[in-house]
């Protein structure tokens, strides 16, 4: 996302200071504290202290890591409290999750939102994918110290959307930061079974982008149910969940050769 990077004194990039602990007790006041905002008590009941706790440790692989990988413009305590993990959770707000469900997160990065929400949700079977190798082996790295219950798959949703045991499998695809809406239900929506959902994460200024996607929706067999728009805790901005059921099969073929969706979009 096009975030601008914070300095705080315990962030990694200010001097060589970065101190794993104190960085976690700085990003579990703020996390505690936007997780007070009322737009997340539905989910209170899934963040008791020992998750809270795993996903500090998370962030801190993630902020460790990108000094090497480069997975995020955001690092601070307080917006990666919000703006990475209060984010990530809101997904779940939108759409339906069944216990035990199926979920893949395409294009997870560093992990956002399909960590987290595999940490707050560890009934779901989450899968991670991603088309970049670096990112892949960071995340099969964290998930295995972490002991998460979440897989991780190197490769491109164009191709796993062809592939037996991904196509048409998913109860729930999600995916934040990756593609405008019309070329990420291309990727997407292939994933999902009938009756499931797609939750693209987006910023507020969604309606374009929506409006351009008719055609994809029509094509690949999603409606749009509802869109969820939140307000991130402490002041931290707008973002829209656009809630997709998939109501019909996709059709054989789709989705089309990697880099044909991108280069061109079912508009
Ligand atoms: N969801 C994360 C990362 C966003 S960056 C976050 O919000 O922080 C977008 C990611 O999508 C990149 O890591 C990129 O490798 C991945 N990506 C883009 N196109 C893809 C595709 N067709 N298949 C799989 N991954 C893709």
């Amino acid at each position: 996302m096009a975030e601008g990077r914070e300095h705080h004194a315990s962030s990694p990039g200010c001097g060589s200071g970065f101190d794993p602990p104190s960085y976690a007790a700085e990003f579990s006041r703020w996390l505690d504290q936007a997780l007070a905002d009322p737009v997340f008590s539905p989910l209170a009941s899934l963040l008791a202290p020992d998750v809270k706790e795993r996903i500090a440790r998370f962030v801190v692989e993630v902020v460790q890591a990108n000094q090497r990988l480069n997975l995020t413009a955001i690092t601070g305590a307080r917006e990666a409290a919000v703006k990475h993990v209060c984010d990530s959770l809101t997904c779940l707000l939108a759409g339906q999750w069944p216990r035990g469900g199926a979920v893949c997160d395409l294009g997870s990065g560093g992990g956002f939102p399909g960590m987290v929400v595999a940490l707050a949700r560890p009934d779901l079977r989450v899968r991670l994918v991603d088309a970049a190798g670096k990112k892949v082996a960071f995340l099969a790295s964290v998930v295995e110290k972490l002991g998460v219950g979440a897989s991780v798959r190197h490769g491109r949703a164009e191709e796993l959307g062809k592939e037996p045991g991904w196509r048409e499998e998913h109860d729930v695809v999600v995916a934040r930061a990756v593609a405008p809406l019309a070329v990420l239900l291309e990727y997407a929506l292939p994933l999902c079974r009938v009756g499931g959902w797609f939750i693209a994460m987006k910023g507020p200024d969604y309606q374009d982008e929506l409006a351009a996607s008719r055609k994809a929706l029509e094509i690949l067999g999603g409606r749009v149910d509802h869109v969820r728009e939140i307000r991130l805790p402490l002041d931290a901005g707008r973002r829209a969940l656009i809630a997709v059921e998939k109501e019909r099969p996709t059709p054989a073929s789709y989705p089309r050769r990697p880099g044909i969706p991108s280069r061109r979009p079912l508009v």
